[in-house]
């Protein structure tokens, strides 16, 4: 299969990827892999700062993790669906950027748009294999291309991990990637209302579900993911 970028992670909104596979993404950046990252809506809907903030604070988050791109797609926050017009949407990206692994959000969590869009990529990524399935770029038609694999990223809610990444080297920088939003998240000089993400106790709870990650695996710090098929090795010592 002919794999543009390594990896492509999708968040519903921005911070999303941040909060969910920061480490992971920075320790694959290091490693020489190419990254892009993808948010589905702009977050308009988020209860602090505005569309444009986030949308600047998306692109500082982005350099600091030095991936390749950052996209958005322009999807409503908060209304995410798995209509046709959405799933056209993906798919164009997706054929575009032709990534070997995409990341995506949680199957389930408490925000329902994060459920939703973990099934819209689901979704996406079967369509984007489809030849009679006709999508554009720059006037010109698309071939048909599905990723190797899409793993979902454990969220606010706690979810049993099928596998963890060790992030015990990246974790100090997986937070000052979350923190570039900084509208979102604990800051005591802010004037804006408190929100389920914004204090102090959220970032600890990362921390938290970080630490229980990386002792499931034996490590400090890790980040959970869910597959969604069978995961395939070339020999039982590639697990650890
Ligand atoms: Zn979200």
């Amino acid at each position: 299969m002919n794999y543009k970028i390594d990896i492509l992670a999708i968040g519903a909104h921005p911070d999303d990827i941040e909060l969910g596979v920061a480490g992971t993404l920075i320790k694959h950046v290091n490693m020489g892999c190419t990254v892009g990252m993808l948010d589905l809506t702009r977050g308009e809907l988020g209860t602090r700062g505005n569309a444009d903030l986030r949308g600047k604070e998306a692109e500082l988050a982005k350099n600091y993790i030095s991936a390749s791109f950052r996209e958005n797609l322009g999807l409503k926050d908060g209304f995410i669906e798995e209509d046709e017009q959405s799933v056209k949407l993906l798919v164009q990206k997706i054929r575009l950027y032709r990534p070997k692994i995409i990341l995506c959000n949680a199957v389930r969590d408490r925000h329902p748009d994060h459920g939703v869009a973990a099934s819209l990529v689901l979704k996406a990524v079967f369509s984007a294999g489809l030849p009679k399935i006709e999508t554009l770029h720059n006037g010109k038609s698309q071939k048909p291309f599905r990723p190797n694999a899409v793993y979902h990223y454990i969220q606010d809610r706690w979810i049993d991990p099928d596998f963890v990444v060790d992030v015990t080297e990246e974790f100090e920088d997986k937070m000052n990637a979350v923190m570039c939003f900084k509208s979102q998240f604990y800051d005591p000089n802010s004037n804006e209302p408190n929100t389920p993400i914004s204090s102090k106790e959220f970032l600890s709870s990362l921390e938290s579900k970080a630490l229980l990650c990386g002792r499931i695996i034996g490590v400090k710090y890790g980040e959970g993911f869910t597959k969604s098929r069978a995961i395939g090795v070339q020999n039982l010592l590639d697990f650890t």
